[in-house]
């Protein structure tokens, strides 16, 4: 399997309380990024600016993540980019016995919708030999930032508003005469008045 594009290997940096490293790195995603209506698409590019500390527990990760979402404007269907922007910081800790034994005591039940997002029933990240996996960290930060229902302007007035501009289109992008096989059957059934 393809090592994903999202571990990060911090063999660079000392284990020793203070040391710090800083990265800029471009990670060209391979799956899209966001939520069905707006994403970061495959092909695309995520600017990461990340710095690494050591601290006594492992590796403290701060990073600016910078892409731009691509989708549609809920009420007029034009394509919009959504730039992101957004800083986080997280903490992968050294695998040791005893940190994982904590980690489950310290795991909290969540209600509903937070499960979805995090199926991982443990909230703490870990080093995996050298590695950190940025993935979660950059997934969250990336979604935290997207519209749940994305417009291309704030007051975007809509399909209606427009003087059936955007549905004149819509009408000519679909022939009025069905072609497809399955509906060729209806075409002299008596649904009209
Ligand atoms: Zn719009």
């Amino acid at each position: 399997m393809a090592r994903s594009i999202f571990l990060f290997n911090t063999h660079d940096l000392p284990h020793r309380a203070g040391e710090m490293r800083e990265y800029e790195l471009d990670l060209k995603i391979t799956e899209a990024v966001g939520v069905d209506l707006l994403s970061v698409k495959p092909g695309e590019t995520i600017e990461l600016d990340l710095r690494i500390q050591s601290v006594d527990e492992g590796v403290l990760a701060t990073a600016r993540v910078v892409a731009d979402a691509t989708g549609e404007c809920t009420r007029c269907l034009k394509p919009i980019t959504w730039p992101i922007d957004e800083n986080f910081t997280e903490l992968y800790y050294y695998e040791t016995a005893s940190s994982k034994t904590s980690s489950k005591r310290g795991a909290k039940g969540k209600s509903g919708k937070e499960a979805e997002i995090d199926l991982d029933e443990d909230d703490l990240s870990f080093l995996d030999g050298d590695d950190i996996d940025l993935e979660p960290a950059i997934r969250d930060a990336i979604i935290l930032n997207l519209a749940v229902n994305p417009l291309c302007t704030e007051d975007c007035p809509g399909l209606e508003d427009k003087k059936g501009e955007n549905w004149a289109y819509l009408s000519q992008a679909q022939p009025q005469t069905p072609t497809d096989q399955r509906w060729s059957a209806l075409k002299d059934f008596p649904l009209k008045n």
